[in-house]
C-alpha cells in the first residue's frame, strides 16, 4: 500500500535495522523501543486486520507467530518476553504487525507497557 511505513520498510524506501527476513516475513528493531528488546514483525504483504481471514492471510498470521517465536529464543528472551498486537483504535499504523518485546528479566516484567 503506497502511504503504508510498513511497506516502505519492506521495499527498502524507509532504513531499518532488521533483525529477521524470509519471503513473507520481515522483522526489526522498533524506532521507539518500550523495552530492552522491541522488535516488530511483520507479513511483508500488507494485511490489515478484519472480521474474516481466508485461509492464506490465517497462514501468514501463523507464521508471524512461529516465527515471533522463533526469534525470541535466538535472542534469549523467549522465557520472559510479551508478544502484543494492537488492533483498532490503538494507532496509525494498519498494517499487521506484532510487537516483541522482552530482556527485563524475570523480575522486572511491567504488566502493560504498548
Ligand atoms: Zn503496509
Amino acid at each position: 500500500m503506497k502511504n503504508c511505513i510498513f511497506c516502505k520498510i519492506v521495499n527498502k524506501e524507509i532504513p531499518a535495522e532488521f533483525v529477521y527476513e524470509d519471503e513473507e516475513i520481515l522483522g526489526f528493531k522498533n524506532i521507539h523501543p518500550e523495552a530492552p528488546i522491541h522488535f516488530l514483525l511483520i507479513p511483508k504483504r500488507h494485511i490489515v486486520w478484519k472480521d474474516e481471514f481466508d485461509e492464506e492471510d490465517l497462514t501468514l498470521l501463523g507464521r508471524l507467530l512461529s516465527t515471533a517465536k522463533k526469534i525470541s529464543k535466538e535472542k534469549k528472551v523467549f522465557e520472559a518476553c510479551k508478544l502484543i498486537f494492537n488492533v483498532g483504535k490503538t494507532g496509525h499504523i494498519t498494517h499487521i504487525h506484532v510487537h516483541l518485546l522482552g530482556g527485563w528479566g524475570e523480575e522486572k516484567i511491567p504488566k502493560y507497557n504498548v
